[in-house]
């Protein structure tokens, strides 16, 4: 049986972040009447268990954006809400890059002390419990912006904020004052899957509504402590660093990982540009910009957005 001992932080009463062993991180908030997740993780360890353990309402399942990180456990459930840009190729789980992506655990968070974790098994997950998701069909509802979801006694309202993906979104609980970035903002940056003009245009939209909530949680927690919200730099660092590209003003950087905290003791090499292939054949270009402790990573084949 897989692992539902996630490690858990409630950040608020009735708000938690669930840590997928450092890979992802889901929140879940509670209402009075419902509870609604963000994101389902890889897929490593049961967490319709973990999230039944903390609420007894019924869960809705929304997704910040489709990447396997964040929409590993969806089909525990029967539903799930996306944006429509990002709902082509929702899959089932990748049990094969959820074993990889638990092995890069220490990279991401622990540097060199990778060693220590296998050696003491300090996580209680068995990667031979990851089983491929279960064989159904689930319904898959559209997100839109401004689509809001009522808990009882909180509402929680999602805003497109396009960049990291096609179709990426935010959660917005202005009840608690809380922000839920996905991967629209943190201080590993890629948004190459949009032009710079268009995911600056998403991201000065969210500091514009900055007087609606006090901070802001990634789906992640390799740039943060587990628990605490990002620094304030964060946005408006990434935010300055496409407004120097979209003035012409492109300084590629090396950056010692791009899969977590750049650390020096990693056997990575650096790289200026990373060239990913995604599964569908897309080809993701990202050059390295740097400001402050933020890394963004764009295409600098797209600048400007069509006219
Ligand atoms: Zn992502």
């Amino acid at each position: 049986m897989a692992t539902d001992l996630f490690p858990v932080v409630q950040i608020r009463k009735g708000i938690w972040e669930i840590d997928e062993f450092e890979i992802s991180s889901c929140f879940l908030i509670e209402g009075t009447e419902r509870a609604l997740l963000i994101d389902t993780g890889q897929g490593v360890g049961d967490l319709r268990s973990c999230v039944e353990k903390l609420t007894d309402k019924p869960v809705t399942v929304v997704l910040t954006h489709n990447h396997g990180d964040h929409i590993g456990n969806v089909y525990q459930w029967d539903e799930v809400w996306i944006h429509p840009n990002d709902r082509p190729g929702l899959t089932k789980k990748n049990v094969a890059r959820a074993k990889e992506s638990a092995g890069e655990i220490a990279n991401r968070q622990k540097g060199c002390f990778d060693g220590i974790y296998k050696m003491f098994k300090l996580v209680p997950y068995d990667l031979n419990e990851v089983e491929p998701s279960e064989d159904k069909e689930i319904t898959v509802h559209d997100l839109a912006d401004g689509m809001q979801f009522d808990l009882g006694g909180k509402i929680i309202t999602c805003y497109e904020c396009f960049g990291h993906s096609l179709g990426e979104v935010v959660f917005l609980d202005e009840t608690d004052r809380i922000l839920f970035a996905g991967d629209a903002v943190n201080y590993n940056l890629g948004v190459s899957s949009c032009p710079v003009e268009t995911t600056h245009r998403f991201l000065k939209r969210l500091m514009d509504m900055s007087d609606r909530y006090d901070c802001i949680y990634n789906g992640h927690h390799d740039f943060r402590p587990l628990g605490a919200p990002l620094d304030d730099d964060c946005l408006p660092n990434a935010i300055a660093v496409l407004e120097d590209a979209l003035n012409g003003h492109i300084v590629p950087c090396n950056v010692p990982v791009f899969k977590g905290q750049p650390l020096y003791l990693t056997k990575h090499e650096p790289v200026t540009e990373q060239v990913n292939v995604r599964p569908d054949g897309t080809v993701i270009r990202r050059t390295f910009l740097r400001r402050g402790r933020n890394f963004v990573g764009i295409d600098t084949r797209m600048i400007y957005e069509e006219k």
